[in-house]
């Protein structure tokens, strides 16, 4: 069986699922292990995913790309985070924050930032989180200070992806100090040439390797005017309508990682034995197998559920969270199963279920801990 079957996936994201998975098969799988060892950024692949036109393709048609849908990019996540976490988020980051522009920014912006993201000749990211402040949004302390001819920046922010690599950034920056903390926020077009710009890699991290985050410093940035997304003190209500969407993908990357753990656990106690059978006919270990299972398939379910609930703006709040804290955490859950169904041979890098093992640590935490999303669950889920 297929555990990433199409039958759930609405039929107009069918074939560019199909697509997802033979890219993935043929440019992601081969050079995984490859690159979460080297922990290089994986251009190559990057590359590949643009030529097939699988990269960046949220952006409208309109603005040269070919304007998927959140069950689309779904439909890819699921594919890609299977072969591989880290590639695959590389793949995702090309163009990271640009639905906000997308939604609230300016025609000319849009014709002058999207579209060079569109057609692959630059790429994109999103700068939210500091050193000092990542769960909440309305605590970062990066200031933007009104001039005569537009801002300029100083704070830092963390954890940023495609701080080094990309070609402009949607920042979240401090525009004022009223009362009302969640109307302090504006949005900003910050190219990374900017003078008073400085980003470097973060440490290496455990999982999710292939892809690269990085520290920004902003000292006196300058940047125009024009360069404000929609208007002023909108911030945080943009990204939190930004998360909204972004929260159904990342339960697609642990839905991915969850099938492969399944898969990697089915085939390794189906190959090995102990005490003289086959250890996948111990009767525990069947039940572990069909617990893993129903658990992906009751997650799985619930995401795709709240996927067209947050497409069609119905409560999309609590949707969002629900579903990305139900994948990631059932991921964590059947790749800690999926490990000790390896035995010794879990531990060893080779074995792509300690990769997966690390990896699925981290949707838990992006895009929101978990806490956060069980906060907008009792909120926005009451009676
Ligand atoms: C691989 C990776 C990629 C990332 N990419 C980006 C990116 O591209 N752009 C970007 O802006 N950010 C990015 N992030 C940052 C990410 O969004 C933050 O790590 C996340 O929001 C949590 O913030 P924090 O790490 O500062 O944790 P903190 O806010 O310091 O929280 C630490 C822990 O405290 C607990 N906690 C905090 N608040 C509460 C609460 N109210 N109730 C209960 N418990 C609470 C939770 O357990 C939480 O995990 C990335 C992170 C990772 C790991």
């Amino acid at each position: 069986m297929d555990l990433l079957d199409e039958s759930i996936v609405p039929e107009h994201a069918r074939a560019v699922k199909r697509e997802a998975r033979e890219f993935a098969e043929e440019h992601i799988v081969p050079v995984a292990e490859e690159y979460y060892e080297s922990g290089e950024y994986p251009r190559d692949v990057l590359e590949a995913g643009m030529d097939a036109g699988l990269v960046a393709q949220d952006i409208s048609e309109e603005y040269g790309g070919k304007g998927y849908d959140l069950q689309q990019i779904l439909a890819i996540s699921e594919e890609f985070y299977r072969a591989d976490a880290g590639i695959a988020l590389t793949l995702q980051l090309a163009s990271f924050g640009c639905e906000i522009m997308e939604h609230y920014g300016s025609e000319e912006q849009k014709e002058t930032w999207l579209r060079p993201v569109a057609e692959n000749e630059q790429i994109s990211g999103l700068a939210v989180s500091e050193p000092q402040t990542g769960s909440d949004m309305a605590g970062m302390e990066t200031t933007a200070e009104k001039t005569d001819d537009g801002y300029v920046l100083n704070g830092e922010k963390y954890w940023v992806g495609n701080a080094v690599e990309a070609d402009w950034l949607t920042v979240y920056a401090k525009t004022g100090d009223s009362d009302d903390r969640y109307s302090n926020y504006s949005m900003f077009i910050v190219p990374t040439d900017t003078p008073g710009y400085e980003a470097e890699h973060i440490p290496e991290k455990m999982g999710m390797r292939a892809s690269k985050q990085g520290h920004i410093v902003f000292d006196d940035c300058e940047i125009p005017e024009e360069n404000l997304i929609g208007t002023e003190g909108g911030g945080f209500y943009m990204l939190a309508d930004f998360f909204n969407h972004g929260r159904i993908v990342v339960g697609g990357h642990s839905l991915g990682l969850a099938a492969s753990a399944i898969e990697e656990a089915w085939s390794f106690v189906h190959d090995r034995q102990a005490f003289g059978r086959n250890v996948s006919e111990f009767q525990a270990v069947q039940h572990i197998l069909a617990d893993m299972r129903m658990e992906f398939e009751a997650a799985r379910a619930l995401n795709w559920r709240a996927a067209e609930k947050v497409a069609n703006n119905e409560d999309a709040g609590f949707w969002a969270a629900t579903a990305k804290t139900k994948s990631t955490e059932m991921a964590v859950d059947v790749a800690e199963r999926g490990m000790q169904l390896h035995g010794g041979r879990s531990v060893l890098d080779e074995n792509k279920i300690s990769r997966v093992y690390r990896d699925v640590r981290i949707p838990v935490i992006y895009e929101g801990a978990n806490e956060i999303q069980r906060n907008l669950i009792y909120r926005q889920g009451g009676l």
